[in-house]
């Protein structure tokens, strides 16, 4: 397992997700430019990283997935402070994304939270409710779109993840914490995330 240590809010070890489990996909799409902004946010060649607990819970999704010929795919993992600050000026919408100087900020600051979907076993796209960092009702936790192969596929990604011990998003399918996130930071903080943290569906970007 290969540690990287990075200069994140905590300064502990970030595992990299490929590592661990090199058949889940990762495409971190703050590194290109099919994101909100058009533009990467990421140095070519960033990784997923993420706490040890986050990787190998999701190891063990995409172990569940498997057996459905599914197959796991990161969309962002760790994201370093200086860049949610650009995507909170971008969008400036606290309903979806965090300010990062509220409180904890965004838990993928903390390596502690992950954007997350399904492709098929061959890395193909599959019938998902919407697009990555989509702000419309589309992209709530409840799909009630028309399609049962839509709600067939975000349902498996969701069973999946909370199998392996992540909660969801009310507003975001694809953006899923881990359930003990509060012991990765610190308790003032802690405290101030957790009221918009308040249920299992709860979690800004
Ligand atoms: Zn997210």
């Amino acid at each position: 397992m290969a540690l990287v240590s990075m200069d994140a809010n905590a300064s502990d070890s970030f595992v990299d997700v490929r590592s661990v489990d090199p058949t889940i996909i990762v495409e971190l799409r703050y590194a290109g430019r099919n994101n909100l902004l058009g533009q990467p946010l990421y140095p070519y060649g960033t990784r997923g990283l993420a706490r040890r607990e986050v990787v190998l819970g999701l190891a063990k999704a995409q172990a569940f997935l498997r057996r459905y010929q599914y197959c796991l795919k990161i969309w962002d993992a760790y994201r370093p402070v200086a860049v949610q600050a650009k995507l909170w000026e971008a969008s400036h919408n606290s309903d979806y994304v965090a300010d990062p100087e509220t409180g904890a900020g965004s838990l993928h600051s903390w390596g502690i939270a992950v954007d997350a979907t399904l492709v098929d076993a061959w890395n193909n796209p599959v019938g998902m409710p919407s697009d990555f960092d989509d702000f419309t009702p589309a992209a709530m936790w409840r799909y009630v779109g028309p399609s049962p192969e839509v709600r067939a596929h975000v349902r498996l990604l969701q069973n999946a993840m909370l199998r392996a011990g992540f909660w969801g998003s009310r507003t975001e399918w694809w953006h899923y914490t881990i359930a003990h996130w509060q012991k990765y930071v610190p308790a003032e903080k802690a405290k101030s995330a957790g009221k918009t943290l308040a249920t299992h569906w709860e979690g800004l970007l």
